[in-house]
C-alpha cells in the first residue's frame, strides 16, 4: 500500500514535469507575431520610420515572404498604396530636390523657373532644361569626352501638355498596364520639373543603351556632376517604373553623392531624409 502510494506520487510528479516541458517548448517555438516583436524586427532596419509601423505590419501580414528591408522601402515610398489614386501635390519648395513620382504630382500650370534652350551640339532640337542643370550636364559631357565617351540628350523638360500627348500615344499603342510601367501620366512625370534628362548614344536603340560604354560611364560617374540614375534595375517595385538606363535626375552634387553611396532610389532617400 505504501509502495503503491509512492508510485502514484512519482507518476503525478512525472506528469507535471512533462506537462511543464510541453508548455515551455510551445511557448518558445511560437512564431514571432506579437506586435512588440514585429516592431523590433522593423526597428533594426536602417530606413525604419516609426510613423509607418502600422503600415509595415499590415503589409507584412499580406506579404509574409518579402524581406523586412523591402517592406520598409515599399511602405516608406507609399508603394503599399495604389499608384495615382493616393497622391498629393509635390512640394515645390524643395527646389532641386523636389520629388515627383506616381504619388506626388505637379499641377498643369507648373513650369520650372530659369528654363533655357540646350545646345544642339549635345541635344536634339528644341530641348530645354534649367540653367543649373545645363551647366552640370556640360561639365559631365566634357568629362566623358575626355574619357572617350560620347552621348546626347533625347528628352529634357517636358510640359504637362506634351506629357499628356505622349502618355495618350503610349496608351493607344500598348494599353494601360504596360504604359504605366514606361510612361508617366501628365503631372506625374519628372520631366516636368526640368531636372530630368534622357541620355542616349548615337545610332543605339533605347533597349541597347544598357550595353554601351556611355551607360557604364554614366552609371559610375554621373553623381560627380549632380545626376543620379533615377529608375535602376530591379527597383520597379519601389519606383513604379521599369529599368531606364537613359533617365538621369539632377539633384546637385551633394545629394547625388549621398544617394549614390547609400545605393537606394531617390524615392527612398526622399522619404527617409527629406519628407516632413
Ligand atoms: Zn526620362
Amino acid at each position: 500500500m505504501v509502495l503503491n502510494m509512492k508510485v502514484k506520487i512519482g507518476i503525478i510528479i512525472s506528469l507535471i514535469f512533462i506537462l511543464n516541458l510541453i508548455v515551455i517548448s510551445k511557448y518558445y517555438s511560437k512564431p514571432q507575431t506579437t506586435f512588440k516583436e514585429q516592431k523590433n524586427i522593423f526597428a533594426q532596419e536602417k530606413y525604419y520610420l516609426e510613423k509607418n509601423l502600422d503600415r509595415y505590419n499590415s503589409y507584412y501580414a499580406t506579404h509574409p515572404d518579402l524581406k523586412i528591408k523591402d517592406i520598409i522601402a515599399i511602405v516608406n515610398v507609399d508603394a503599399d498604396k495604389k499608384a495615382y489614386e493616393n497622391n498629393q501635390k509635390a512640394d515645390v519648395n524643395k527646389g532641386n530636390l523636389i520629388l515627383v513620382n506616381k504619388y506626388n504630382y505637379l499641377e498643369e500650370n507648373y513650369t520650372p523657373a530659369n528654363l533655357m534652350n540646350m545646345s544642339t551640339k549635345f541635344a536634339y532640337q528644341d530641348k530645354q532644361t534649367i540653367v543649373e542643370v545645363n551647366e552640370a550636364f556640360i561639365n559631365m559631357y566634357n568629362a566623358a569626352l575626355k574619357d572617350g565617351v560620347n552621348f546626347y540628350i533625347t528628352s529634357a523638360y517636358r510640359s504637362f501638355t506634351y506629357q499628356k500627348e505622349l502618355y495618350a500615344k503610349y496608351l493607344l499603342n500598348y494599353g494601360e498596364d504596360y504604359t504605366n510601367t514606361i510612361s508617366a501620366r501628365p503631372g506625374f512625370s519628372e520631366h516636368q520639373t526640368g531636372l530630368a534628362l534622357d541620355i542616349l548614344s548615337e545610332h543605339v536603340q533605347m533597349s541597347e543603351f544598357v550595353n554601351t560604354k556611355a551607360y557604364k560611364w554614366l552609371k559610375e560617374n554621373s553623381y560627380k556632376y549632380g545626376f543620379i540614375l533615377r529608375y535602376p534595375e530591379n527597383k520597379s517595385y519601389i519606383t513604379g517604373y521599369a529599368f531606364e538606363p537613359w533617365h538621369y535626375r539632377y539633384l546637385g552634387e551633394e545629394i547625388a553623392l549621398k544617394v549614390y553611396q547609400e545605393n537606394i532610389t531617390y524615392d527612398e532617400y526622399y522619404a527617409y531624409y527629406l519628407a516632413n
